[in-house]
Parts: C-alpha cells; structure tokens; sequence
C-alpha cells in the first residue's frame, strides 16, 4: 500500500507514522528525518539543506524532488511506503504524481492529520529527540508521552530539542508554508484530494489531531481497517 501522510508540525504526525509503518510493514519515508541524517553526518545533501532547515524554509524543490522520488525506487519500497513530510507544495505535489503515473504506480491513501495551528505549535515547542531513536516520541507538553525526568521514556536515551523546533520565528514560517492553501502544503493535499474525487484514488483518511495519540491511532487504525473492508467488498 502506498499511503502519504500530511499533517503540520506539532499535529504527532510522525509518532503516528511509527505505528503504521509498524502496522502495515512499510518503510517510514520522512523527508525531515533524512535531511537531519544528513547533516548530522556532513554529507553535501546536508551541508545544501541546513541553512534552509535552520529557518524554517523548504529546502529547494531542485534537490528535494529527486531525493524523494530516488529514494522511492529503492528496494524496500517495492510492497508499499508511507511518505511523511512529502509533498509540501504544490510543485511537489505535481511533480510527485507525474513521476508515480510514468512507473505506473498508484497512492492508494491519503492520511490528513487535521490541527489547529496554535495547538500545532505548542506541542512543537514541547517536542525531545531520542538519540537513540527518532521513532521514540517524547514531549514536555503532551502528558502521554512526557519524558521519564529528562531522559527518553522509551530507553532512557538522552534527549535533545531540535533547533528549528525552539526558535518560534521558524515554527510561523513552516506552519504559513503548510496552512497555505494556495501553493503550499495544505493545496497539495487539495490536489491529491481532488485526484480522489476524479479516479476514486486515493481513499481519504481524515484523523482529529486534538485528541490524545491513543485515540488519534485508535481512530488512524479503525479507518484504515474499514478501508481495507470496503475495497474486499468492492473487489478492489
Ligand atoms: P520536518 O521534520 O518534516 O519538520 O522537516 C524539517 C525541515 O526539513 C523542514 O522545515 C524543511 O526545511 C525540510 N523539509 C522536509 N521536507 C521537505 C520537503 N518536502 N520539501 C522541502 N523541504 C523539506
């Protein structure tokens, strides 16, 4: 299956991905998290995309674009990925289905954790890294997940708060590129949503990001069962 998953900052996005990746045994492909592979390791990808990290801004589509869909001709995605943190605009948005339509390749599903922006940037602000791990959530404002003192509540790593998270100047910048509807994150998900009204494909998935994440995962995974019901159903 082949899902992307769209939500602001700050909406438990990537915690949720975790669990579906988990789920459905599909590689977790997050755009954010390759990028700070990236420059954690100094590779020239990195050295490109960290000023633009820094503030907030889009890395350029020029070196995004082909990063994204090479990555997705890798091996582990022959069965189906879950692409998180991509697209982000329309350009990507476009680009994207063309590249998927030329292979011949469909998005079977459209996941949109919806959040309000100011909820959406309190829990960013709240947000630890595992060094450990980058699939172990933890966030000093989200009860569920606090951190156990200030280590990791999942393996006692330590933890670290992610730079562009800290500096609110950068928060306003990536949310006015996501709750942009006209080019940004928020006209790509209306792009593919209206693909879905055309062809069918993909099926919608809207979640309520406000809730608490055991219930945004237990209302994720309810709907995506129900999903797999209907296209038994329908023979699709
Ligand atoms: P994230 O971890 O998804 O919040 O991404 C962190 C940063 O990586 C973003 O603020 C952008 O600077 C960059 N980034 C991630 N995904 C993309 C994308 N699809 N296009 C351009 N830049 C991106």
């Amino acid at each position: 299956m082949n899902i992307l998953f769209f939500g602001p900052n700050g909406s438990g996005k990537g915690t949720q991905g975790a669990i579906v990746k988990e789920k459905l045994k599909i590689p977790h492909i997050e755009t954010g998290v390759i990028f700070r592979e990236n420059i954690s390791k100094e590779t020239e990808l990195g050295k490109m995309a960290k000023a633009y990290i820094d503030r907030g801004e889009l890395v350029p589509d020029e070196i995004t674009i082909p990063m994204v869909l090479n990555r997705l001709k890798e091996a582990d995605c022959i069965n189906g990925w879950l692409l998180d943190g991509f697209p982000r605009n329309i350009i990507q948005a476009v680009r994207l289905n063309e590249a998927l339509t030329q292979e011949s390749i469909d998005v079977d599903v459209l996941i949109e954790v919806i959040l309000d922006r100011e909820i959406a940037k309190k829990r960013i602000m709240g947000r630890r890294l595992c060094v450990n791990d980058n699939n172990h959530p933890n966030n000093i404002n989200i009860e569920a997940i606090k951190p156990d003192g200030d280590k990791c509540r999942i393996c006692g790593g330590e933890l670290k708060a992610r730079d562009d998270d800290q500096d609110e100047a950068a928060i306003d910048q990536r949310h006015g590129i996501y709750y942009d509807t006209k080019n940004g994150t928020i006209a790509a998900v209306k792009y593919f949503k209206d693909l879905s009204d055309r062809r069918g494909i993909p099926a919608i998935v809207e979640v309520d990001g406000k809730n608490s994440v055991e219930e945004v995962t237990k209302e994720l995974i309810e709907k995506l069962g129900n999903l797999s019901l209907t296209r038994l159903k329908s023979g699709g």
